[in-house]
Formats: C-alpha cells, sequence, structure tokens
C-alpha cells in the first residue's frame, strides 16, 4: 500500500513537472456546415407558376428591408455569414431586363415601373451594410428562361430537354446581373467584387468541367468560386457522386440537400436529426427564415439559433463562420491526412490537395478543434513552431485556426492550460485571420474582413498607445478600445468590399 501511494506521489510530481503539455484531448478534425438561403432578392413573393411565369418565393406576400433582418440577426447571435442567394430581376429600375427576352414571360415587353419605389434602395443598403452577416450571392435574374413567353425550367440549363442554353445567352443574363447590382451601388465601379457564391435555380447547372464551356466556366470568368446544388437534378451530366463534390473550370461545386423544409414554407426548419446530414451543406429558402407576421418572428429566430447551437455542439460538425472557410475546410477534409502522433503533436500531410485549389484561391485556414474541459483552454499552439494565427472558443470546443497550407507536411503542437498565452485573434466575428507576424516592435495581421467587424487581438501590454493602419487602404479603422485587464485590443474595421477586403493590418 505504502509503495502504491509513493508511485502515485513520484507519477503526480513527473505529471506536475510536465506541465500543461500532458494531455489526454484529441485533436478532432470536424466536417464543415453551412447552410444556403435560396430565392432573396423577390419583391411580391406570390407564385405565378400557374400563368407561365416564375414561381417566385411561393407565399402570398410583399417583401420589404424586414424580411432580411431575421438572417442577419440569427448570424449575428450563431457567429456566421450566412450564404444568400439573390434573384434581382425584380430590383431593375431602368428595365434592363428588357434588353434579353429569355429572362422573363414578357420579354422585351418587361416593364417593372410599378414594381419599383423607395423600398428596393433601403433593402439593397442593409444588405451592404451588413455584409458581416449576410453573404450577397448569385442565383439568378428571372430563375426560369422564356422563349417566346413559354416557360422553360430553369435560367442556368435546360431540364427539360437536358441540353446547355446557348453561352451567349447565359452570358447576356449575368451582365443584367451586373447592371442591376450597379444601380444599387454594388458594382465594380463602386468597389464591390462579383459575389463569390453561386446556386443555380432549379438546380440546373449544365457540368462540363472537360468540356469548352459550363455554367462552372461562365460563372469562373465572372469571380465566382463557389457553388452548391443538387446532383440529382443533372444526372444525364455524370456530376460527382452524391454528398461529395469536383472542380468545374476553377470552381468548387458542392453537393447539397434538403432535409424536410420545402422551399416555399414558412417558419420551417429541417425535420431530420444532425446526426444524419449526409452533405456539409444543407439547403434552405427565404420563407424558410421568416414567420407569418412580426409578433411570432423572434420565435423563429430563436429556433434557427437553437438549431446552429446544436450543430456547434455536434461532435462531427465545425459550423463555419463564412463562405470561404466552409469550403476550405471542406477541401482539406477531402484531402488532407491528419495522425497525432502523440499527445499534442499532430501530423497534417497536405500533400494531396489538388493545384486547382491555389490556381483559383480556394483555400483559406484548416480549423482543428479540441473538446476542453470545464475552465481548460489552449494555452499554446504552434505550426512548425510558430504559433497559429486565431483561436475561439464555443460549445465546449477550442477551434484552432491554422493559417493556408501550402501542399507540404506540418507539425501542429499544442498544450492545453488554465489561460490562454501568447498573441492571437480571438475570432469571435465571421473574418478570417491568415497570419499574424512580429517584427521591428509592429505587429503585422493579414485577414479578410467582410462588412464591419471587431477584431479582439490578445497582446501583452494592450493598454499602451498605439498607431494602427491598413498596408492597402482595404480595410477602415472605425475604432480601437481596450479591454478592462488591459490584455485585449479591440480594433473595430470596414472592408471595402462586400464580398470581403484582405489586407495587412498594421500595429505600432
Ligand atoms: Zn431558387
Amino acid at each position: 500500500m505504502k509503495g502504491k501511494i509513493r508511485t502515485s506521489i513520484v507519477l503526480l510530481v513527473v505529471l506536475m513537472g510536465m506541465g500543461t503539455s500532458l494531455t489526454s484531448a484529441q485533436v478532432i478534425f470536424q466536417r464543415p456546415f453551412g447552410v444556403a438561403i435560396d430565392d432573396l432578392g423577390w419583391n411580391e413573393g406570390r407564385s405565378l407558376g400557374d400563368e407561365g411565369g416564375g414561381w417566385r418565393a411561393g407565399v402570398r406576400r410583399d417583401f420589404d428591408v424586414r424580411d432580411y433582418k431575421p438572417i442577419v440577426e440569427v448570424g449575428q447571435e450563431a457567429g456566421v455569414r450566412f450564404m444568400g442567394l439573390f434573384v434581382l430581376g425584380e430590383m431593375d429600375r431602368l428595365n434592363v431586363v428588357s434588353q434579353i427576352p429569355t429572362i422573363t414571360k414578357a420579354g422585351y415587353d418587361f416593364d417593372n415601373s410599378s414594381n419599383i419605389d423607395a423600398s428596393q434602395i433601403e433593402v439593397m443598403e442593409y444588405v451592404k451594410n451588413n455584409a458581416a452577416y449576410l453573404e450577397f450571392g448569385i442565383h439568378g435574374v428571372g430563375h426560369e428562361h422564356w422563349i417566346d413567353g413559354v416557360r422553360k425550367r430553369a435560367e442556368w440549363y435546360n431540364l427539360e430537354d437536358n441540353e446547355p442554353w446557348p453561352e451567349a445567352d447565359s452570358r447576356a443574363h449575368i451582365e443584367v446581373f451586373k447592371q442591376i447590382m450597379s444601380q444599387y451601388g454594388m458594382g465594380e465601379e463602386a468597389g464591390h467584387s462579383f459575389p463569390e457564391s453561386f446556386v443555380p435555380c432549379a438546380y440546373g447547372y449544365y457540368w462540363n468541367p472537360d468540356g469548352a464551356y459550363s455554367t462552372g466556366k461562365l460563372m469562373h470568368d465572372n469571380g465566382v468560386k463557389y457553388v452548391n446544388t443538387d446532383f440529382t437534378h443533372i444526372q444525364e451530366l455524370n456530376p460527382p457522386a452524391q454528398a461529395t463534390g469536383g472542380f468545374d473550370h476553377g470552381v468548387l461545386v458542392i453537393d447539397r440537400l434538403n432535409y424536410g423544409n420545402p422551399w416555399y414554407e414558412l417558419a420551417s426548419l429541417p425535420s431530420v436529426p444532425i446526426d444524419s446530414f449526409r452533405t456539409d451543406i444543407i439547403e434552405t429558402h427565404w420563407p424558410n427564415w421568416l414567420a407569418q407576421d412580426d409578433f411570432l418572428q423572434e420565435e423563429v429566430n430563436q429556433q434557427w439559433i437553437n438549431f446552429f447551437k446544436k450543430v456547434q455542439e455536434h461532435p462531427e460538425f465545425y459550423l463555419a463562420k463564412n463562405t470561404e472557410q466552409f469550403n476550405s475546410q471542406w477541401l482539406y477534409k477531402r484531402y488532407t491526412e491528419i495522425e497525432e502522433k502523440e499527445p499534442g503533436v499532430v501530423h497534417i500531410d497536405n500533400r494531396n490537395m489538388p493545384s486547382v485549389a491555389y490556381e483559383n484561391d480556394l483555400l483559406g485556414n484548416l480549423v482543428l478543434s479540441v473538446k476542453l474541459k470545464e475552465g481548460e483552454h489552449v494555452q499554446k499552439a504552434e505550426v512548425n513552431g510558430k504559433s497559429i494565427p486565431a483561436y475561439f472558443e464555443e460549445s465546449g470546443y477550442g477551434f484552432m485556426y491554422l493559417p493556408e497550407l501550402r501542399r507540404d507536411t506540418f507539425t501542429l503542437t499544442y498544450q492545453l492550460g488554465d489561460n490562454k498565452s501568447g498573441i492571437f485573434v480571438e475570432n469571435t466575428g465571421t473574418y478570417n485571420v491568415y497570419d499574424v507576424e512580429e517584427s521591428n516592435k509592429q505587429l503585422l495581421i493579414d485577414l479578410k474582413v467582410y462588412g464591419t467587424q471587431t477584431i479582439k487581438l490578445h497582446m501583452p501590454n494592450a493598454d499602451q498607445k498605439r498607431e494602427i493602419n491598413a498596408k492597402n487602404k482595404q480595410l477602415l479603422v472605425k475604432d480601437v478600445s481596450v479591454n478592462k485587464q488591459g490584455q485585449v485590443l479591440e480594433i473595430t474595421l470596414e472592408g471595402k468590399d462586400i464580398q470581403g477586403s484582405r489586407d495587412w493590418l498594421i500595429i505600432k
């Protein structure tokens, strides 16, 4: 008995001697989780499907700015910038849609003047001002395709005859989409990029990665990087297997499914358990986020917030903060091998990452997590001896944001402890941090900001007066403050481009 106690004491001393490095925790390489919100942008929700028009949102209701707020409010609570997919035809203030007869049933006679008033400006200003929580993505202009006033499904691919629309016609639809963006100061001339995300209307996507033309080619040529759709609707084109994805002319196309929330149903969440989600991105439509009246909206918001909380608590999923992070994690999950050789030492093999991911700037942070006990934190984490740029805790997990990884092998070492140390960004927002460098008494942070957000930078002596600037003037420094303990510098930044502004922040 005595010997046993002595052994235990010796073991305890050894454990204490090893300090914080000994851990039974295992690093977790989670699947990313994201949602798409289709069919934003309609002015009226009522379906014209029976009259040969578009189905719109399938809700007899006129939309205004109040119908966009729930998405932003849930995004603020959940810490997510949701992928919104817009149909812009009814936003057209100058009847540019009438240039292309295949966009609407009315064709050349399209006249939107009765639809247009100040409320659309209010909507688009709201969308621009809330780029931190709502991504402006492209869905379509008219949603279907009309030939001499006769409707065919759908805007980007002919699902009825299983053939692509003429390339010139599809390119003309994109030009009209751009013209409507410009009517609201969202175009290139106003400093904003074309959307990075696309969802084809009615899943009509011309998958043709080996041919000269495809929907991917069309989108890639205009700046789109990420696409999601349901592959079952284009089986004739031999798309990637269900619940997977692939590259088409430089865009990453990922399969998605619906889990029980119909496109027209108000206040409707996925009805199947999170455990049974086979795809990493799931389908929602605008009405799913809306209550039938204002007094019920708070409750619907809360249901969505609870849903995302459950996703974040789920050991298999990482709730991606934005679309870039989602797709980046999706690529790492597919191509990167991770092995914890010994507790706290993780070998990362990224040599199989396809070059197309780099050529098209599709990658960002790799996110790895550990389950934390009460009061426990990741005290230190380094990739090849250099501190990771960002860290975040939520739902009992510590999320480590590794920098973008080139095609190589890496070693992540991490330690758990009772406090966090070093210089790092605590990523409570929806921005991306790629690098934190210390040199010549100044700190350089490489990051991408969507909209206006506050960066929490943990550093010793944060309370000293500092000069903060963005190297390439893509980010505007709006406010700087220090927390009460003097260890966190809070910097409020505004990104110039609603699709995200990347720059180096210089802190002297
Ligand atoms: Zn749609």
